[in-house]
């Protein structure tokens, strides 16, 4: 590492983690208040801020006395719960240092978390003030639990973290036509047994993990026992149905007798509704029910199998919305370039079933459409950074895709919202804009009841009760070109070595 690379990484740090001001206060002046959990619009509010929380809501008087608190003008602005991002798989340090990729493999990433601030900041950015970690390597699930600690103690800046602990099986546990290869020992890494399955959901309580993904190589005993041991050990479940078909595998109607609390795709649902290898169209209502009837709530994903399909088709990264393309970091972009982007290989093409792609996308908005006309409550998720669906701006991209669908705005608003809280958080209050909830919202320069585009307007966001402008954010994001420019000649550099 160069000097001037070193003395940037420690400014960095000194405001990455300066303590949060004691009692900030700040009023919100006259501003139009959407708090989410009904339909309605309260006009001409002034808000009180206070050590995190929503302290008051009261009548915009002009006359007030603010005394030592800040003031945000909230004229001709909106105020509403900040998003959450309810399927994430975040980009950190600790995953660099895991990565098995050559040409990720060891970069100097300085001492001083630069890293993993800009992504925490590309959050804030497009109004995200909460993010589900869906499971990640052993190394960037313990920077993720770190980086909760001092976000939540306010010694950074960032989103509300909620780190899931994935558990999965051995592939070869479930697989339909066995090769020959035996299925490895369980072991509460990959368990295969329900004792496995039960430490593993234990050993993640010990660990301060917020909740549990079963993932689909679980055996249909193993899948049990995990979702029944997490249930005791009071943790939420989202993730993957279990696999079908082969003899050690569950069954659909196992499924739904066994649910976890939250499904993490509907295409999981796609899988179960293929009669030989083609979706059935038929089987929408049938599947729908028997979500709402057990009790399951769904995440969608579609933003992340229009994105899927659209690299099938044109055989490139889709854009990312105008501006965000400079928000993802030169590790992450690396990621979404072949051949680490798997999306673009001629394995995955050559899958059975990958011309039928775009088949499934429909299939799951009307199936979302469905579940939404059962009430079953949904969540905006994405699964970022899937090659491109950047940090933040993808929660806007789903939003849109809900809407589509068919959600009012405002229910697309809860369902970024109020939704997730009531899933990962709901000890903490109900997220929406109301007096006594947590501070997390986002200030909007226009009205996204009118129309939900009108989400990504960010004026700035009260991030657990502190308040920063757009300008802010820029500008602390600006502050981390350096090292994201020196990390983009580190991986320039071995490009050139390993061509010569
Ligand atoms: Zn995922």
């Amino acid at each position: 590492m160069n000097v001037r690379f070193l003395a940037l990484g420690l400014a960095l740090a000194a405001a990455a983690h300066a303590p949060a001001q004691a009692a900030e206060r700040y009023w919100v002046r006259d501003v139009a208040v959407i708090p989410a959990d009904t339909d309605e619009v309260l006009s001409h509010r002034d808000v009180l801020i206070e050590d995190g929380r929503i302290r008051r809501i009261a009548a915009a008087d002009a006359q007030r006395r603010v005394g030592d608190a800040r003031v945000v003008d909230g004229r001709g602005k909106y105020l509403v719960p900040g998003y959450v991002d309810a399927h994430a798989h975040i980009a950190t340090e600790g995953a660099i240092r895991d990565s098995k990729d050559p040409a990720i493999k060891g970069l100097d990433l300085g001492a001083q978390h630069a890293y993993d601030r800009q992504v925490m900041l590309s959050f804030l950015k497009a109004g995200v003030t909460g993010v589900a970690n869906l499971g990640g390597s052993p190394g960037s699930d313990e920077d993720l639990l770190r980086l909760r600690e001092e976000i939540d103690a306010g010694r950074a800046v960032g989103p509300k973290l909620y780190v899931g602990k994935r558990i999965n099986g051995p592939r070869a546990a479930v697989a339909e036509k066995p090769d020959g290869q035996p299925v490895p020992a369980s072991k509460p890494e990959a368990p295969t047994t329900a004792a496995d399955g039960i430490v593993a959901v234990q050993r993640a309580k010990q660990r301060g993990y917020d909740f549990i993904k079963p993932y689909q190589f679980l055996n249909r005993e193993t899948y049990q026992a995990v979702v029944e041991e997490a249930k005791r050990q009071g943790f939420i479940t989202t993730g993957h149905l279990p696999e079908l078909g082969c003899a050690t595998c569950a069954d659909r109607a196992f499924a739904f007798a066994h649910p976890m609390t939250n499904l993490a795709h509907t295409e999981e649902l796609a899988r179960f509704a293929r009669i030989g290898s083609d979706l059935a169209p038929a089987e929408i209502e049938t599947l729908a029910k028997a979500v709402a009837d057990s009790g399951l709530s769904v995440t969608p994903t579609l933003i992340t199998l229009k994105t899927i399909v659209a690299m099938y088709v044109q055989r490139e990264v889709p854009a990312v919305p105008k501006g965000w393309l400079e928000t993802v970091d030169p590790v992450t972009r690396l990621e979404w370039t072949a051949p680490a982007n798997r999306y673009l290989s001629q394995a995955f093409r050559d899958q059975e079933g990958a011309d039928r792609f775009s088949a499934g996308y429909d299939f799951s908005r009307v199936l979302t459409r469905a579940l939404w006309k059962r009430k079953v409550p949904l969540t905006v998720g994405t699964d970022a950074a899937l090659p491109g669906l950047p940090f933040g701006v993808s929660v806007l991209q789903e939003m849109v895709e809900l809407r589509e669908v068919g959600l009012p705005a405002v229910e697309v608003l809860r369902a970024a919202s109020i939704n997730a809280h009531r899933l990962f958080d709901p000890q903490s209050g109900s997220g929406a804009v109301r007096e006594g909830e947590r501070a997390n919202l986002v200030l909007l320069d226009a009205d996204p009841l009118a129309d939900i585009h009108n989400a990504a307007k960010v004026a700035g966001v009260f991030a657990q009760g502190r308040w920063l402008s757009i300008a802010d954010i820029d500008r602390q994001l600006s502050e981390g070109e350096a090292f994201e420019q020196e990390l983009q000649r580190q991986i320039e550099q071995r490009k050139a070595a390993a061509g010569s």
